[in-house]
């Protein structure tokens, strides 16, 4: 039988209009979507009922699916028997959703696959919320940094030298951490001054932006309770947010 092939695909970040058009021609073909937690609904409703969905998606703590493995082998199982499979990932699969974890195992498999990129939350939550990344007067550069680390498993973040090296600093897995990272940041030499928003469930009905800086942050956090999924945008940019602000939720 002729081998099927998996396309991995970015959702985007919550918003369903912000699915590119390449993501929803190949979703309407698909034969499985296999998918995380941070998919809006409103992208898999309407989708014809021949397609099998798959939910792959962690709650804190439990498993839907044991196994580190498990995944990979649902993409290559289906796509050996010739289906047309689609790994749909929160965002842009190839930033912080193991995208390229699972593209390794499909290559070693012999499976054949694409990659749709996706609109990732790095850049447009920040955008929803009003703070442009780089801006010709304030930000120069921007990096996109993961606050939740697996000290075993995962390339470590040098907190302290970023905190230098760059103007906007955007982190994504962040708020488990927060007080950490911040900590960090002011021992690599930023100022307990520089702005700092964050940004919960951005670009859905759902939003909310909290604006402050890395003093008073958190404590702000704490306050109002933030909770995951969430973006830390850190850097002058953020001043920008009270006037740019746009999106009502
Ligand atoms: N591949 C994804 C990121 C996966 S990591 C992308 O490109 O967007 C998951 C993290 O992304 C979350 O912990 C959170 O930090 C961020 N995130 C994803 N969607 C978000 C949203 N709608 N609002 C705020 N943060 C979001």
């Amino acid at each position: 039988m002729k081998k099927g092939k998996v396309y991995l695909v970015g959702a985007g970040p919550g918003d369903p209009g912000l699915l590119t058009a390449k993501a929803r021609d190949i979703l309407t073909r698909a034969d499985v979507i296999v998918y995380d937690r941070l998919i809006a609904r409103q992208i898999l409703q309407g989708l014809p009922k021949r397609i099998a969905k798959i939910y792959v998606g962690k709650h804190s703590g439990t498993h839907s699916i044991p196994g580190q493995d498990a995944i990979p082998r649902i993409l290559v199982t289906n796509a050996e028997k010739g289906k047309l499979v689609v790994r749909l990932k929160g965002g842009d699969p190839f930033l912080f959703g193991r995208g390229g974890e699972e593209a390794q195992k499909l290559r070693a498999a012999g499976i054949d696959f694409e990659v749709v990129p996706g609109i990732t939350s790095a850049l447009a939550v920040p955008a929803y919320a009003g703070i442009p990344v780089t801006h010709r007067k304030y930000a120069s550069s921007v990096a996109i940094v993961t606050g939740h680390e697996v000290p075993t498993k995962s390339k470590r973040v040098d907190w302290k030298k970023l905190a230098t090296a760059v103007d906007t600093i955007v982190i994504l897995m962040g708020i488990d951490n927060l007080q950490s990272i911040l900590k960090s940041l002011v021992e690599g030499g930023c100022s307990t001054e520089t702005p700092v928003a964050i940004v919960e469930r951005g670009t859905t009905r759902r939003q909310r932006v909290t604006v402050g800086n890395i003093r008073t942050m958190t404590a702000q956090a704490v306050e109002r309770r933030i909770t995951p999924p969430a973006v830390i945008i850190v850097g002058d940019v953020v001043n920008l947010q009270k006037e740019l602000s746009w999106f009502k939720s």
